[in-house]
């Protein structure tokens, strides 16, 4: 049952924060419906959570006119700036800004509609090749660039660190996201705190110890009998 999932999940959600001494109420958690059904959407609406994650355009248009409750609607996949304008059309948070081009087209297509585009920056935080992402050496130019676009409103950073077998080894990811999110802080580009959007099923509580603020959650929510 979804309700047990996500139950069993706030839960360790409390577990963590007690360990690393915060407010579990900081921590906002998006239910990542790609590959679900909407029925399962909706399921996981009445079940309190409000945050729905999809990492395809497409999918997850359907889903949005598919679905008769208010949800909000975070991207988490890789955007193509053609579908940019489709994008800004129904998310709430796109997680996955990582390059300028991309920005500025989200930023013309959010003009034209009359908003301000909520966006997190993706960082790669590691060398794999196939990853996509602002490398963290670039990422103050960058942030000032973007900071200069008029629809867009940078709220924080993702990361997704490589496959591993084992949690603990997302740690030092998160933890050089964490430390780039200081080194913006001292250069006080922002007059309010970045979000950190990191952790996933497997290694959310990690994430959390690390100062994450959104953690996107899948199969813990959605698979029976998860871990
Ligand atoms: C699929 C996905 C998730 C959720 O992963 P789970 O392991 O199922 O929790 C989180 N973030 C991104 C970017 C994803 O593509």
């Amino acid at each position: 049952m979804l309700s047990d999932n996500i139950a069993r999940l706030k839960g360790n959600i409390i577990s963590s924060c007690l360990k690393a001494g915060r407010n579990p109420s900081e921590i906002e958690i998006v239910a990542v419906s790609k590959g679900r059904q909407i029925e399962d959407i909706k399921e996981v609406l009445r079940c309190g959570l409000s945050n729905i994650g999809e990492n395809k355009v497409q999918e997850a248009l359907l889903k949005y006119k598919a679905c008769d409750f208010t949800a909000k609607w975070h991207m988490i996949g890789h955007l193509q700036r053609n579908k940019a304008k489709e994008a800004v059309g129904i998310f709430d948070l796109i997680h996955s800004v990582d390059s300028l081009i991309l920005a500025s087209e989200i930023s013309k297509q959010a003009a034209k509609i009359g908003k301000i585009q909520n966006v997190l920056l993706e960082v790669k935080t590691s060398s794999e090749p196939s990853k996509f992402g602002f490398n963290p050496g670039v990422l103050l130019d960058s942030l000032e660039d973007i900071s200069k676009l008029n629809n867009i409103k940078i709220v924080g950073l993702m990361t997704i660190p490589p496959l591993l077998l084992d949690k603990e080894g997302s740690r030092r990811f998160f933890r050089d996201l964490s430390i780039l999110r200081e080194k913006i802080k001292e250069a006080g580009l922002f007059d309010y705190k970045l979000k950190l959007s990191m952790g996933m099923s497997d290694d959310f509580g990690v994430a959390i110890e690390e100062g994450s603020d959104i953690i996107r959650v899948g199969r813990a929510i959605f698979e029976e009998n998860y871990g």
